[in-house]
């Protein structure tokens, strides 16, 4: 680890690693510190069956071809599902209630609901009001529990809690899946960069000239520290900074918590989905059971099932057999039960409980959505901040991180007087 440099990078995800690779183009040095044993951060892939990759956390290459891993995996030779984002298109999103399919009527319906909120939504924004999603869609509408849970797995938090401007000014496409695993594809670009893995910071001190930063493998000085972790890590107090944070970026920090998205994803021995069953649903039950589930979105025996905010945590805490017990039941609601006989193996994320996240993405409360812009602002031109909560439009996204590490290394070096 080297003992000086012009930036400490804190946090090895897509923003600390693109910053890293931007920082080295601009012949700035950095020491990048990672807590845990591997880079990536929310972007990891595991192998659930020989083959046949889970996604823990980001999945889609949001926006599609303007995505910057489009490139990338490109350039590294990673094939991308790029023909399967036809099955996010509207009309493919199936409905099921009770077990059965919406009627063509029944569609339309549930349709026109979900286009009359995001209508509300959007209208209110323009106003430039920032209110509460709950406050503007009409919750005793029939297809309202569809919706809800929709809000809750994108958002992670339940629409009380999710702010009108930020979800006016997300981007809807979903994108592409990488087939082997996005996880592997930020594992596989960020291997060129030099990381001190399992260094954990635990205390920044910003009170003298230059900056340090102490970890259980000693302190290490620089000029500039970039501070990429998440916002429930600096909510949750994990990094002691000296002198305290001003209040304007604390109360930015408490105004962006983490949401939670619970993915369960079930593996099974053979196509119980059929061709025609490949999709994604919205799926619930009058007992208030609801989920959203991909259905085999690559080809695969697997589906995944989704659900988020309060929800979500409550199905954590439960434990892995409760969650794979919830998401067979969800899988067997829309594709009957003989599905049950075929389950191989399920995957459980845990996100509100990771020690490294605290979450899976921040979610502005209603009326914060601002508070992204305090976020990423320098605090006295040496603590500077990147990572999914800093970006407004690619917000909780990969390749929003990616951009901010970018922007990041590039409001550093300016600082710094390096000139590009
Ligand atoms: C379930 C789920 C599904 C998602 N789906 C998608 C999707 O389909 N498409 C999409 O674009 N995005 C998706 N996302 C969001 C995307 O994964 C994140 O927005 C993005 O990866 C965040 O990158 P980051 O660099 O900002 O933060 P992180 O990836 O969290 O990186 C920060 C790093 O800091 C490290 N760290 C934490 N504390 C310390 C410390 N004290 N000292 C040193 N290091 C520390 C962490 O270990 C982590 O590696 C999803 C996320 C989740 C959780």
């Amino acid at each position: 680890m080297s003992s000086e440099s012009d930036v400490i990078i804190i946090g090895a995800g897509a923003a600390g690693l693109s910053a890293a690779k931007e920082l080295g183009q601009l012949g700035l040095t950095y020491t990048l510190v990672e807590a845990s044993h591997r880079i990536g951060g929310r972007v990891y892939s595991e192998e659930i069956a020989p083959g046949v990759w889970f996604d823990l956390g980001c999945a889609w290459l949001a926006g599609g071809a303007t995505n910057p891993f489009v490139a990338i995996a490109d350039e590294l030779g990673i094939t991308l599902g790029k023909d399967k984002s036809n099955l996010y298109k509207e009309k493919n999103h199936r409905f099921q209630r009770n077990g059965a399919s919406l009627n063509k009527d029944q569609r339309a319906a549930c349709l026109r609901f979900y286009d009359d909120s995001y209508k509300a939504i959007s209208a209110t924004a323009k106003q430039g009001h920032d209110v509460a999603i709950s406050d503007v869609v009409d919750l005793d509408n029939e297809f309202a529990i569809p919706f809800l849970c929709n809000v809750a797995v994108a958002w992670g938090k339940d629409i009380d809690l999710v702010s009108t401007a930020d979800f006016a000014n997300a981007t809807g496409e979903l994108g592409f899946p990488v087939l082997h695993g996005f996880g592997n594809l930020v594992a596989a670009w960020g291997a060129d960069v030099v990381v001190s893995l399992n260094t954990c910071v635990e205390r920044i001190d910003w009170s003298g000239h230059r900056v340090t930063v102490g970890t259980p493998k000693g302190v290490i000085a620089g000029r500039t520290a970039l501070i990429t972790v998440s916002t429930g890590i600096l909510a949750y107090g994990d990094i002691l900074f000296t002198p305290g944070l001003p209040d304007w970026k604390t109360e930015a920090i408490h105004g962006l918590p983490m949401g939670t998205e619970t993915k369960i994803g079930v593996y099974f021995d053979a196509d119980v989905f059929g061709a025609d069953g490949r999709g994604y649903y919205s799926t619930w039950n009058d007992d208030g059971n609801a989920a959203k589930v991909d259905a085999s979105v690559m080809g695969l025996n697997t589906a995944t099932v989704f659900v988020g905010g309060r929800h979500g945590v409550w199905l954590e805490k439960r434990g892995q057999q409760a969650c794979h017990n919830f998401a067979v039941d969800r899988i067997a609601d829309i594709f009957g039960n003989d599905i049950r006989k075929h389950v191989n193996r399920s995957i459980v994320t845990a996100w509100s409980t990771d020690p490294w996240t605290r979450g899976s993405w921040a979610c502005p409360l209603p009326g914060q959505a601002y508070q992204r812009a305090n976020l990423q602002r320098p605090v006295d031109e040496r603590l500077f901040f990147a990572g999914e909560a800093t970006v407004y439009g690619g917000q909780g996204t990969c390749h929003g991180a990616y951009q901010s590490g970018i922007r990041a290394a590039k409001q550093i070096a300016s600082k710094l007087n390096v000139k590009p």
